[in-house]
């Protein structure tokens, strides 16, 4: 059975060009892939894929057919899509025995697919039948403020637990800056408070109010530098979700089929 790597991250991140990267590295190291693209406002892909939501969904007359601004039409546009979502389904279930990965991106805005029934759908519909790994993508040099490193790390716990599956944290864009120091706040509490002294007094106390609510967060994923640009990290980030995968079968799947 394939593995679904579901590509998730603030707008910016570089989602869809660490996608392409994946899609360039698993075709160069004779990995099965298949690439589902669910951005249905994105113009042009560098990558090709084999299911695209734009194929069944046209955005644009979503938007002026039911009256909406962009953000209304992408929600709109991925509701309508996750409601024949069974049928890519059992496209995949047909192909899993020749795939090793399944690779999906989605829209800009983080939010649309992680906060809307939609999503959930989408990814209970896969997490039900494949195992399946979130990859959620920082910025990393944007990330270098406490502050910005407090608000990533929040959301992508709210992920982690919304969803109950296995989370690897992407550090991407470490060919501008190395994420040395996010592995050190993660490490080190007092490492990252120190840091956030700098900022305002309400973001410290803040931060130090969240201590163990992240400290309890980061036992339970793991974290990778990638660029999606240069190519550096890849092994590392397969490797995490490899790991990833049989974390899945070991308690998230023992868990769905104890609450069914
Ligand atoms: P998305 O909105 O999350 O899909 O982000 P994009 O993939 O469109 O990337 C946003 C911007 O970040 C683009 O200008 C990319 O060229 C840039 N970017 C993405 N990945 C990297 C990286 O690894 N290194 C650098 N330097 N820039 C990157
Ligand atoms: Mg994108």
């Amino acid at each position: 059975k394939p593995i679904i790597i579901i590509v998730v991250g603030m707008a910016g991140s570089g989602k869809t060009t660490f996608m392409h990267r994946l899609v360039y590295h698993t075709q160069a190291s004779n990995m099965r892939g298949y690439v589902i693209n669910l951005d249905p406002a994105v113009m042009t892909l560098p990558f090709g894929a084999n299911i695209d939501i734009r194929d069944t969904v046209r955005y644009k007359e979503v938007m002026k057919n039911f009256n909406l601004g962009p953000n209304g039409g992408i929600m709109t546009s991925l509701n309508l899509f996750a409601t024949k979502f069974d049928e890519v389904i059992s496209v995949v279930e047909k192909r899993a025995d020749q795939l090793d990965y399944v690779l999906v991106d989605t829209p800009g805005q983080i939010e649309i697919f992680t906060w809307s029934a939609s999503g959930a759908i989408i990814t209970e519909a896969f997490a039900a039948t494949f195992p399946t790994v979130i990859a959620y993508v920082v910025d990393t040099p944007r990330s270098a403020s406490p502050a910005t490193f407090m608000s990533n790390m929040l959301y992508a716990c709210s992920i982690l637990y919304k969803t109950r599956l296995p989370l690897v944290l992407v550090f991407n864009k470490v060919d501008v800056a190395q994420h040395q120091f996010a592995l050190e706040w993660m490490e080190d509490f007092e490492a990252f408070l120190a840091a956030s002294e700098s900022d305002n007094s309400y973001m410290s106390t803040l931060n130090r109010s969240l201590s163990l609510v992240l400290e309890e967060f980061y036992k339970n994923l793991r974290s990778v530098g990638v660029s999606a640009i240069s190519g550096a990290g890849m092994d590392a980030f397969f490797k995490a979700v490899e790991t990833s995968a049989e974390e899945y079968m070991e308690t998230y799947k023992a868990d769905m089929d104890k609450r069914r």
